[in-house]
């Protein structure tokens, strides 16, 4: 199945996902958490990107499980359960920023819960003083701070339709997002971006949709490429919040 832009057939969305979530085996104990909504739904939907931090730093199948630790210092880290004092922070969040040639092209990330390297959040941390569930997985908080507009969302998330179908909504803009880019980003491109949205931002976020207009009037050619930046943070935020309907195409 491919996506349409009128009556014009483009090639499926990429999304970003878990190995893990896709089947395959690359968990610690050889297993996988293969998820319906992501193989089945979203299947028909987008084009799947696999990939696991874990194998990439070299674990290996099976390997020692790892897990978040909170030091005396309140800094979290990623250490293998056995050794505290094996430490694959570094590496996770390396591996993020080794990626960054084909995150950038990506329309959204769904990520594996609970995990040290790929939970978004509330992932458990051991030890010292604080929350016990407040940690974000390496790899995942890395990506998410290098592309802070990527939708992203955990699997258990999709298994809630409103949640599914917002998710679907925002790859999809940030599909068009890519297009635009594709075409050549200008004032009166990003304009027009905006006013094709207008009805369901509105719909979304009164308040936020002033403050994309405030984007727009304050963009001049020169400030172009940090303000359509700014632009597209504000934008999904505004479309993650789900009261709205539907998108436009
Ligand atoms: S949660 Fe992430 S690191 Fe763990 S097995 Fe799945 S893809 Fe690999």
């Amino acid at each position: 199945m491919s996506e349409f832009e009128g009556n014009v057939r483009v090639t499926k969305l990429t999304v970003g996902a878990s190995s893990c979530l896709l089947g395959e085996a690359v968990r610690y104990d050889g297993g996988h958490k293969a998820n319906s909504h992501i193989m089945g739904t979203l299947a028909e939907y987008f084009e799947f990107r696999s990939f696991c931090p874990e194998i990439d730093i070299g674990m290996g199948v099976p390997r020692t499980p790892i897990r978040l630790a909170r030091r005396a210092s309140h800094v979290i880290r990623c250490i293998a359960t056995d050794a505290a004092a094996t430490d694959y922070t570094d590496a996770l969040r390396a591996c993020a920023d080794g990626q960054r040639n084909w995150h950038e092209n990506l329309c959204g990330y769904i990520f594996k819960k609970d995990s040290p390297s790929c939970g978004m959040a509330g992932v458990k941390v051991s030890g010292g003083v604080g929350p016990e569930f407040d940690g974000i997985g390496m790899y995942a908080d890395k990506t998410m701070q290098n592309f802070p507009s990527l939708p992203c969302e955990e699997e258990d998330s999709l298994a809630d339709t409103a949640l599914r179908e917002n998710f679907i909504q925002r790859v999809r803009a940030m599909g068009r997002w890519h297009a635009l880019h594709e075409r050549g980003i200008s004032l009166r491109s990003l304009r027009e971006f905006h006013s094709r949205h207008l009805g369901i931002l509105m719909r979304h976020d009164r308040g936020g949709c002033e403050q994309l207009e405030k984007i727009l009037t304050k963009t001049s050619e020169d400030l172009l490429p940090e303000n359509a930046r700014n632009y597209l943070i504000q934008f999904m935020t505004v479309l993650k919040n789900r009261r709205a309907g539907e998108f436009p195409g």
